[in-house]
């Protein structure tokens, strides 16, 4: 046989101390991991599926069980085990009573392997194993093989293992389960029936909590199990650690400020910390911040992670607004985070956002993790510093235009990237490119354009047009400015220069349009059709004096370098100018129009 295979059931946490000092018995996360499957909290559609497909006699041969820490898959593959191996069974509603029950919730069943896929990834473990699988159970039904973290398996053992996937012997199940989905072959994928556990709510969470501190007849308010919720982050373990961890340093009965003092040890905490600093742009708090972390122990990938959360939820709040289902928090978390928010700005969140991204997976694949933070750190304290897109363009309107950006148009942002699976080093760099229109040049403020007619058109009075829109939307009015007008045949081409498409795509907002529209019915009259247009390239600059292509592309270079736009992005993103290409003033600007 090969006992060694067989791991004794992990304790979930270090061993809580009580105020007395005398160690309990059992950590929470252990006393109450759920024996039957209604006790599994946040995963009903798994149980559904999985207690179904067990009263109709579908077992698969091969299970994937994905997703974060703490939010249950061992403890399903468990019940699963239970479930086909009880002496009732197979049954959905394990008895917990006979021997081959008891045995698996002690973890010394025999039949049932539970195997950490970390410690035990070479090809020769898995050949071991598969040796061991040609024997029929020892008494139960099912030999059922659980790899934990299975995502750890070496290229080979992947190999060794797909080959008893494609031909299971009947008396095999295999439950594997791992946080790291990408890193699974799609061959081992293809082959297994596939689970991914959500992290559970914050509501779940509390009303779980409340339950088990009535169990353990604990005196904590619900504001104190709120805090412990909310800084599980969807981890039923975390949630149980932490009780675990107030009820060690607090005892049985805890004030709301001791509770706090004990969840202020956790990364979630310093993680706002951090923020803070991060946001009204001081470097050396974010250093102090982040040092503190580490004073205490937290793990670079959890904070990571918490930071990568707080994010998400700070710019799902600036990007819909406070009255959202997409953030869990109290109503007055929720306000409270949307404030903070508004005042950092989408554009900055997301760009922190999409930073947070990349460097959980990097901080797995470096061996200075601490190095990388900090690096991290700085670069977001550049990266919150950007102007934001929407501040340029109030910038840019016209002096005395009382208007405001309408509110519904929130400037373009990148899109956070889905963290890069398996790049190394390279994962730790900012995106490429940054924010579009974040790197346009102030242009310098000119006249109005003036009034405009063509050989084949009537006389326009650009001028009359702004006025009669600004009656009815005065931002609309200061985009105009940055628009040349031109009528022919019934047409009005409205066309801004390329570094104004933000203008343009502002002014094609539908009520926008249409207050336009009535406008122009009231200056041009009634069957005047619109057409919003980008003219091919921005405006020439004045034309310098010749010179040689070569240095032409030196000095253009070296110019770009020194736009300050340019060189905070290069600060903040590490990119570097491989390019540039002049505008030709010699040629005709053609323009691409879209209709409206
Ligand atoms: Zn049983």
């Amino acid at each position: 046989m090969h006992g060694h295979l067989v791991l004794p059931p992990r304790f979930s946490g270090g061993p809580a101390v009580t105020g007395t000092g005398v160690p309990h018995f059992q950590v929470l996360a252990r006393r109450y991991r759920p024996q039957i499957f209604p006790d599994v909290i946040g995963q009903d559609t798994i149980v559904r599926t999985l207690t179904n497909a067990i009263t109709r006699d579908r077992i698969a041969h091969a299970y994937l069980f994905h997703g974060t820490r703490g939010v249950g898959k061992t403890t399903m593959a468990r019940l699963l085990a239970k479930a086909l191996n009880c002496a009732k069974g197979p049954t959905h509603e394990p008895c917990n009573a006979c021997d081959s029950c008891r045995e698996v919730t002690g973890g010394t069943a025999v039949d049932v392997l539970e195997i950490d896929g970390a410690s035990h990834n070479r090809v020769d473990d898995v050949r071991d194993l598969q040796e061991s699988l040609n024997y029929q159970p020892v008494r139960d039904r099912y030999r059922v093989v659980i790899i934990d973290e299975v995502h750890m398996l070496s290229r080979s053992a992947f190999n060794a293992l797909l080959k008893t996937l494609e031909e299971p012997p009947g008396h095999v199940i295999f439950i594997l389960a791992t946080t790291e989905l990408e890193k699974i072959p799609a061959t081992i994928l293809s082959r297994c029936q596939h689970f991914t556990f959500r992290r559970v709510s914050r509501a779940d969470l509390h009303r779980h909590l409340e339950k088990i501190a009535g169990l353990e007849k604990l005196k904590l308010s619900a504001n104190s199990l709120s805090m412990v919720a909310r800084q599980a982050a969807g981890s039923v373990r975390d949630a149980l650690s932490a009780l675990d961890q107030v009820v060690s340093f607090c005892g049985a009965e805890a004030a709301d400020a001791d509770v706090e003092a004990v969840l202020g040890s956790l990364p979630a905490a310093r993680v706002d910390e951090l923020l803070l600093h991060i946001t009204s742009g001081n470097p050396g708090g974010a250093l102090s911040a982040l040092r503190a972390s580490e004073d205490r122990g937290d793990d670079p990938a959890r904070f990571a992670e918490a930071l990568l959360l707080r994010l998400r939820d700070l710019s799902v709040l600036a990007a819909v607004g406070v009255d959202t289902d997409l953030v869990e928090a109290s109503a007055e978390e929720r306000k409270e985070l949307a404030a903070m928010a508004e005042q950092v700005g989408e554009d900055a969140l997301v760009r922190l956002f999409q930073m947070a991204s990349q460097l959980e997976p990097a901080l797995r694949h470096s061996r200075h993790p601490r190095l990388l933070m900090e690096l991290t750190a700085l670069k977001m304290v550049r990266a919150a510093d950007l102007t934001p897109l929407s501040e340029l363009a109030a910038r840019l309107m016209a002096p005395g235009v009382t208007g405001s950006l309408p509110a519904a148009s929130p400037p373009p942002s990148p899109r956070p990237q889905a963290p890069p699976a398996n790049t190394g080093a390279g994962a730790a760099r900012g995106p490429g490119t940054a924010a579009p229109g974040d790197s346009n040049p102030r242009p310098a403020p000119g006249p109005a354009n003036p009034s405009q007619t063509t050989a084949a058109g009537s006389a326009l009075d650009m001028d009359r047009l702004r006025a009669a829109v600004e009656n009815r939307r005065p931002a609309v009015a200061a985009f105009l400015e940055h628009a040349e007008g031109a009528l022919v045949d019934g047409v009005l081409h409205l066309t801004f220069q390329p570094r104004h498409s933000f203008f343009k795509k502002s002014v094609e907002m539908p009520a926008n349009v249409e207050a336009l529209q009535q406008a122009m019915r009231e200056v041009l009259g009634d069957g005047v059709t619109l057409r919003l247009g980008l003219a091919e390239r921005d405006l020439p600059a004045p034309t310098p004096a010749p010179e040689k292509e070569a240095d032409q592309r030196r000095r253009l270079l070296d110019d770009a370098r020194n736009q300050p736009a340019v060189r905070s992005l290069r600060n903040v993103f590490g990119g570097e100018i491989v390019n540039i290409q002049p505008a030709d003033p010699r040629s005709d600007a053609g323009s691409r129009e879209t209709e409206s």
